[in-house]
C-alpha cells in the first residue's frame, strides 16, 4: 500500500469517493468490547452533534432508518440504486444480508448554492457540476466570507516556541520561496495522519528535543491505513457502469466483533458501480481479459458496463510499529525531511481482508457474475491515513487530550484522525 493524499486546497476531499459513512459507537469502545487497541476518551453521542452539523454543512444524501447504523437524519435524499444497486440487493437479499443505500456527499438536490448530481460520471477525480462535496466549496468559502485569509501555495515547516514553551506561530515558505514567520496566538494542525507528525518531529527545539508535543514518544506512530481489497466480477445484462456517482450501497453485515470469524472488529462493505472505459481498458490488458486484434472491440463491449465492484474497508488497528518517521536522506523541495512510512499488515487485519474478500465473492457469484477477481491491496488507495497522535486522557500514554489539545504545549490542536479505531470511510 502506498500513501495518497491530495495537496491543495480542500486536501483528500478534491479526490475523494464522498462516500460518508460516520463512525459506529463500537468503534470508540474498542478495548471495553474486544479487548484490543484502546478505548476514546469521547463516545460516538458527544461526537453526534458534530457528525450532523457536519452533515449539514457538507450536504449528505442518504436514507434514515438504517437498522445496522446509528440513528440519523440525511440532508438530502438518497443517490438512486439504479440498474447497478438493484443488482447488488437483488444478490445480497438472496444471501440475507444487510445492506442499505450509502450516505453519500453528494447533492441529490440543489443545496447551498450547488447544482445537484446530474450522472455526469465518477466523482473522484472531481465533480465539474459542483455536486460533490469537496472542502474547497463547503467550508472554504464559508471561512473566507467569516474573514479568514486562505494564504495558498505555502509549505508550513516548523511551529515555533517561545520561552514559556508555548506555541508561537509557524515558520512556512511562502509561494515565490521566501522564508516567512507568521505569529499566533493558537496554532491547529490538520495536515493529515502523515503530515501532522512529519511537523511536529521537525519542530524539535532544545526544549522539545524529541519531536513538538512528543513528551509521550507517540507522535507518528499507530499509522492505520484501512487496507481496502477491491473484489470485482462481471454480469451478463448492461448495468450502469459509470453513469452515476460511484458508491451505490453499504452492507455493514460484517462490522462488528463475532470471534467465530477468527478475527475482532470488521468491516464494511462498500458496493460500487463499475469503472469508466479508460480504467476498464487498462485493468482488463493488464490482467490479459483484453486482448488486442480482432476480439478487441467486442470483448471491450462484454466488460465495459457489465463490471460489479465491491470494496472492502477493512478496520485497522493501532500497532506502534505501524509509523511515520522523518526520513534521515530524503527532502523535500524546500529542504524539509520528507516523511518515512512503516507499515505491516497486522495478521488481525490480513484475517479480515480475506473474510471480506470471501463473502464479497459470495455476493457476486449470487448475482450471476463471472471471471471474479481481487485486488488485495491497491496502490494509491484508499488515502485514509488515521491515527499518529493519539487521543487520551493519560499524557503518557497519549499526545492529545479529548478535545484534541496537546497535552505539552496548551495553546496547540491537532486536527487528525486519533486514537484506537477509526473507521470511518
Ligand atoms: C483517492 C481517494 C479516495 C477517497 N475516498 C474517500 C471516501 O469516499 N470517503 C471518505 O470518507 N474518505 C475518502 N478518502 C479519504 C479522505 O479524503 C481523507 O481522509 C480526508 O480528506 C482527510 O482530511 P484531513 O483534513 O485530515 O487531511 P487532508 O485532506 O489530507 O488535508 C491536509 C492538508 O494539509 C496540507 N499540508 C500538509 N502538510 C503541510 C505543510 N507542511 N504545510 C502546508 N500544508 C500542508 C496538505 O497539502 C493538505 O491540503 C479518500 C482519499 C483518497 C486519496
Ligand atoms: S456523478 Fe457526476 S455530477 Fe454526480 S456527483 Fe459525480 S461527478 Fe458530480
Amino acid at each position: 500500500m502506498k500513501i495518497a493524499n491530495f495537496n491543495g486546497v480542500g486536501g483528500g476531499t478534491i479526490l475523494y469517493t464522498a462516500h460518508y459513512p460516520r463512525m459506529h459507537p463500537s468503534d470508540f469502545r474498542v478495548k471495553t468490547l474486544d479487548g484490543v487497541a484502546d478505548d476514546w476518551p469521547i463516545d460516538y453521542w458527544t461526537l453526534e452533534p458534530y457528525f450532523a452539523e457536519n452533515d449539514r454543512v457538507t450536504g449528505v444524501a442518504g436514507l434514515a432508518g438504517d437498522p445496522a447504523y446509528p440513528p440519523h437524519q440525511p440532508t438530502m435524499p438518497p443517490v438512486p440504486l439504479g440498474k447497478t444497486g438493484t443488482v447488488y440487493a437483488q444478490a445480497t437479499n438472496k444471501l440475507g444480508w444487510h445492506w442499505w443505500p450509502s450516505d453519500i456527499a453528494v447533492a441529490t438536490t440543489e443545496y447551498d448554492g450547488r447544482g445537484k448530481c446530474i450522472n455526469l460520471g465518477h466523482c473522484t477525480p472531481g465533480c465539474a457540476q459542483g455536486a460533490k462535496a469537496s472542502v474547497d466549496i463547503t467550508y472554504w468559502p464559508r471561512a473566507i466570507r467569516n474573514r479568514v485569509e486562505l494564504r495558498t501555495r505555502c509549505r508550513v515547516r516548523e511551529i515555533a516556541t517561545n520561552e514559556q514553551g508555548m506555541a508561537s506561530g509557524v515558520v512556512y515558505y511562502d509561494a515565490n520561496g521566501v522564508e516567512r514567520f507568521q505569529p499566533a496566538e493558537m496554532v491547529i494542525l490538520a495536515a493529515n495522519g502523515v503530515g501532522t507528525p512529519r511537523l511536529l518531529l521537525n519542530s524539535a527545539s532544545s526544549r522539545f528535543p524529541a519531536g513538538f508535543a512528543n513528551s509521550s514518544g507517540l507522535v507518528g506512530k499507530n499509522l492505520m491505513l484501512h487496507p481496502w481489497p477491491m473484489v470485482f466480477g462481471y454480469v451478463d445484462e448492461e448495468i450502469d457502469g459509470d453513469r452515476a456517482p460511484q458508491t451505490v450501497m453499504w452492507s455493514k453485515e460484517f462490522y462488528e466483533t463475532d470471534l467465530s470469524r477468527g478475527f475482532v472488529r470488521g468491516y464494511t462493505l462498500q458496493f460500487s458501480r463499475g469503472t469508466g472505459p479508460v480504467n476498464e481498458a487498462i485493468t482488463s490488458m493488464a490482467a490479459g481479459r483484453l486482448p488486442w486484434g480482432r476480439d478487441h472491440h467486442r470483448v471491450f463491449r462484454s466488460l465495459h458496463y457489465h463490471r460489479l465492484l465491491i470494496g472492502v474497508a477493512c478496520e485497522d488497528l493501532p500497532e506502534e510499529h505501524n509509523r511515520v518517521t522523518l526520513d534521515p536522506v530524503l527532502k523535500d523541495g524546500h529542504g524539509i525531511p520528507a516523511p518515512k512510512i512503516d507499515y505491516t499488515i497486522s495478521e488481525n487485519t490480513r484475517r479480515m481482508m480475506e473474510h471480506g474478500i470471501a463473502r464479497a465473492s459470495d455476493i457476486l457469484e449470487a448475482a450471476g457474475a463471472k471471471n471474479i477477481c481481487c485486488s488485495r491491496t491497491l496502490l494509491n488507495y484508499p488515502g485514509h491515513l488515521l491515527g499518529t497522535a493519539r487521543m487520551g486522557f493519560d499524557p503518557e500514554r497519549s499526545v492529545v487530550n479529548e478535545w484534541g489539545r496537546s497535552h505539552d504545549v496548551k495553546n496547540s490542536l491537532s486536527l487528525t484522525a486519533a486514537s484506537g479505531s477509526p473507521q470511518a470511510g
